[in-house]
């Protein structure tokens, strides 16, 4: 038996797109999502001192933009 090994599937948090391959991971709810959800955002890091590039789901996005 040939098992070839299969890319764990994952489920957009945002859209409910499956997935395989390479996931995406928010980097403030840890959630999974597709690349059309997950954009990346400036965030200041006041340990170094630096605005980062973050990975931030939509659902994030939306949040902070209200507040
Ligand atoms: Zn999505
Ligand atoms: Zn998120």
């Amino acid at each position: 038996m040939n098992h070839n090994e299969a890319p764990t599937p994952w489920i957009c948090h945002v859209c409910d797109t499956k997935g395989t391959g390479e996931s995406l991971v928010c980097s403030n709810c840890f959630k999974v999502c597709c690349a059309k959800h997950l954009k990346h955002v400036t965030s200041y890091n006041p340990e170094s001192g630096l605005y980062q590039l973050m990975p931030v789901c939509l659902d994030c996005a939306i949040r902070e933009t209200i507040r």
